[in-house]
């Protein structure tokens, strides 16, 4: 007999309709322009002392299985054994290390050395299941637009994933030399990179454009094709992090570095609020997390918000260091507002139109006071620099420039608790940045031989996910115009004649 009954899952927005979690994965949001939320947060059945033991394999069944009620064990078994497997270059999957008192969870030894790797790598596996379950025939084609780091992780997780096809749109002249390497050596039969000539703004628009063209997706469903999303709002992107949350506190007892039930904090550098709102999620399903401190860099409109109640995106974007969290509109924050209106759907909607239209809405005190666990934090680019080099000077401690933003804020923060600072990407990600912080002089020299030079100073082992790069073979020199997409798209499909 089963205990619970499966979660099912609503929109942020107005309908009140309930859906499977399979089918919340395939259709990513609500028709409603809402995001999926689960209806209850059961908790984990697992003990302590039972958690301690397991493994992050293990640990992913026994969280996404309370998540995941419609998948039977075989399917979500099946799902993590394909995805947390030797595409990452640890054993342990999310390491966690502990450097002058603190812990680092490091979250960037999958496929392309950061963190988006830890739910992009079972995403494919979690839909082509959800669309079989569903009765879907129909080949799934996965259209991205991105300015770098998600569109290599979202390339590399659907690589030669059976039933899916992927096409990447970047800007060709708005990514690093290494990001656009990154994308064009792609492997994978059904993995297709495409530079366009325009910027990120324009990848978007024509991707946005092409899931709406009624037209083409009578002409692909004709084809035996249908399009789907792997953006960061899909649940099936938002659950697989909750699970490292999970593996963390089992870590931390193993280690005995925590008894039962003993709280610890995370800091966790925000961009799209998803990373911090997993670790609110597994909060909620029982793992001891304290406070969940949301960390931002001198794009701060979290800190204002939380500090304020104020959300306001009427500002310049400022381009820094860690660009991963150069947003304004961080889109998961909408879940989190959800809990706040006391699951008021019709609330949330009109604070999202709020928005939309004017650009900031406020919250009430009252409305604040249900995440009083949260708190911002900031890092400017200054503090960046100071933080890597001192944690590399003082802690024999390598960092990227994002847990850099993370690890300068618990600098200012520190308490008693035990803290875990949440750590997104290998510094090699972000060679030229870390090696300025060192003081080094990067000068003319190319990224690669940056990489090797950080890597002597370092002694750091260089990813394989970077290694790999530098011989492989170009695979993609599909360039576009920005209103030839969805010609491009056709002619990859095979729809023209
Ligand atoms: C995406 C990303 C972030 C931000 O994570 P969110 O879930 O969007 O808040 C932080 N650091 C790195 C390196 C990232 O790639």
């Amino acid at each position: 007999m089963k205990q619970n009954k499966s979660v099912t899952y609503r929109s942020t927005r107005g309908s009140k309709e309930k859906i499977t979690a399979s089918m919340a994965v395939l259709k990513g949001i609500a028709d409603d322009g809402g995001l999926y939320v689960p209806d209850v947060f059961p908790p984990l059945s697992v003990s302590a002392q039972k958690l301690s033991g397991l493994s992050y394999k293990e640990t992913a069944y026994e969280v996404m299985k309370l998540f995941l009620g419609d998948f039977t064990k075989e399917e979500l078994t099946d799902c993590i054994e394909k995805a947390y497997d030797e595409k990452f270059d640890t054993k342990s999957i999310a390491p966690l290390v502990k450097k002058g008192g603190v812990f680092f969870l490091e979250l960037f030894h999958g496929q392309t050395a950061a963190f988006k790797d830890m739910a992009l790598s079972i995403l494919p596996h979690l839909l082509t299941v959800s669309a079989k379950k569903n009765g879907v025939a129909n080949e799934i084609v996965i259209l991205t637009a991105t300015s770098g780091d998600t569109g290599k992780a979202a390339l590399a997780g659907f690589s030669d994933v059976e039933g899916t096809k992927i096409i990447a749109f970047y800007p060709q002249n708005g990514v690093s030399p290494i990001q656009e390497r990154q994308m064009i050596t792609q492997t994978g039969d059904n993995v297709f990179a495409v530079g366009i000539h325009g910027n990120f703004d324009d990848a978007q628009t024509g991707v946005k454009q092409m899931f709406n063209h009624t037209e083409l997706v009578k002409k692909m469903n004709d084809a035996g094709y249908q399009f789907s999303s792997a953006n960061s709002i899909n649940i099936g992107r938002l659950l697989p992090q909750v699970v490292y949350y999970a593996y963390t506190y089992g870590q931390l007892l193993h280690q005995k570095e925590c008894a039962p039930g003993e709280e610890f904090n995370v800091v966790v550098p925000t961009g799209n609020f998803g990373n911090i709102l997993a670790a609110y999620y597994a909060k909620q399903i029982g793992i001891p997390i304290g406070k969940l401190i949301c960390v931002s860099n001198e794009n701060k409109v979290l800190f204002d918000f939380f500090e304020s109640g104020t959300y306001d995106r009427k500002r310049e974007l400022v381009l820094t260091t860690s660009p991963s969290m150069d947003i304004l509109v961080s889109s998961n924050l909408e879940r989190l507002l959800f809990i706040m209106t006391g699951n008021d759907s019709e609330k949330t909607a009109e604070l999202m139109k709020e928005l939309e239209n004017g650009g900031e809405y406020k919250v009430t005190e009252e409305m604040k006071s249900k995440c009083r666990d949260f708190y911002g934090g900031f890092s400017s680019m200054e503090d960046v620099k100071k933080t890597i080099k001192k944690y590399f000077e003082q802690e024999d401690y390598l960092m990227d420039t994002h847990t850099a933003v993370a690890a300068g804020v618990y600098e200012q923060w520190k308490d008693d608790g035990k803290t875990v600072i949440v750590s997104t990407a290998s510094p090699y990600k972000f060679t030229r940045s870390v090696m300025e912080a060192l003081g080094r002089d990067c000068g003319e020299k190319t990224d690669f031989e940056l990489i090797d030079e950080l890597s002597e100073v370092s002694g750091v082992r260089i990813p394989k996910a970077i290694e790999e790069i530098r011989t492989a073979p170009v695979r993609f020199r599909i360039g576009c115009d920005k209103s030839e997409m969805e010609e491009t798209v056709e002619k990859i499909l095979g729809l023209t004649i």
